[in-house]
């Protein structure tokens, strides 16, 4: 008769087996090793990473018996230690307004991520101004629209087709004129022309820095962690296109692949100011690195 397995929840389960997964011990060989490394590589820890990480579990406990949960517990630490340095919250400065560039594919949850922020600093008593600069879409807008006001911030827009560097350079205006803290300014992200895109969020800079030559004080880049390792080229893309700040890391709350996150503190190095975890406007979490490993290796 089957008893349920109790540690097959996690990536873990797999490597023992099913049954007695808790009490097994089993010599760290280099077959435990392999199929550790391959775990971590189908949760999308990345290739590279993932032997990094294998290697470094290794060291000291090579060739003696391991139990799941000491495996599980070491994996744990090793991953939370590369996540630690990586888990900052948007920075606060004193300048007004902040100006906070949103960048990333569409889909990626730009047009969310602007509402959740905005909400919270509205909460948190900072004045928030919205820039829609994704004139291209219709729809972009309306929805930006809808979570501004859901968030009680205002909305800066412009027609349909009109240049989103000017419509920035008017957000800074209003926004100064009222005394805002932070101008959040979402952008494009048709990346089917990288050229135009470029040209595009570099116009976005040139002329917000006729208004305040530090600004945008972050530049902050949305990925969705249901594209797995394609959020690796898409930082690599976006590292191109405009000079990435920080990360959100959405939807979170849907996939069990949030390995990503790991590969692409360990390969990049940028913080990782808050992780999506729903689509309601309180589904925006600080990053906690100890939490994330737990879960993730469950
Ligand atoms: P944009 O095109 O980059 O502006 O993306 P949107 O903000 O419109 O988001 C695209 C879709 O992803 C929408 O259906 C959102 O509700 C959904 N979404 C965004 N963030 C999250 C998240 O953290 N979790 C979940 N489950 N869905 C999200």
């Amino acid at each position: 008769q089957a008893e349920p397995a109790p540690s097959s929840g996690g990536m873990l389960g797999r490597l023992f087996g099913r049954q007695g997964a808790d009490v097994v011990r089993r010599p760290l060989d280099d077959d435990m090793l392999e199929s550790l490394e391959d775990l971590l590589i189908t949760a999308d820890m990345g290739v590279d990473t993932s032997a990094r990480v294998t290697a470094n579990l290794a060291e000291g406990r090579y060739g003696k018996r391991v139990s799941t949960e000491e495996i599980k517990a070491a994996l744990a630490q090793e991953i939370a230690r590369i996540m630690e340095p990586v888990a900052k919250p948007l920075p606060l400065y004193p300048k007004k307004p902040q100006v906070v560039l949103v960048v990333g594919v569409n889909g990626s949850g730009k047009t969310t991520t602007i509402g959740k922020l905005s909400s919270q600093f509205n909460a948190a008593g900072k004045k928030v101004v919205i820039a829609a600069g994704d004139t291209f879409r219709a729809a972009a807008v309306e929805q930006l629209q809808v979570w501004g006001d859901r968030a009680g911030v205002p909305v800066m827009t412009a027609p349909q087709g009109s240049d989103p560097a000017s419509l920035a350079f008017e957000a800074h205006k209003k926004a100064e004129a009222d005394g805002a803290d932070l101008l959040m300014i979402d952008t494009a992200g048709r990346l089917q022309n990288r050229a135009d895109l470029m040209e595009e969020l570099a116009k976005i800079v040139r002329v917000l820095r006729k208004r305040d030559e530090t600004a945008p004080h972050n530049t902050v880049l949305v990925l969705d962690a249901t594209t797995g390792q394609n959020a690796l080229s898409q930082v690599e893309t976006f590292q191109k296109l405009a000079d990435v700040s920080g990360l959100v890391m959405t939807k979170l709350d849907g996939t069990a692949r949030g390995g990503v996150l790991v590969a692409l503190a360990d390969k990049f190095g940028l913080p990782i100011h808050a992780i999506g975890v729903g689509e309601q406007i309180d589904d925006l979490a600080p990053f906690d690195p100890e939490e994330f490993a737990a879960a993730l290796t469950g």
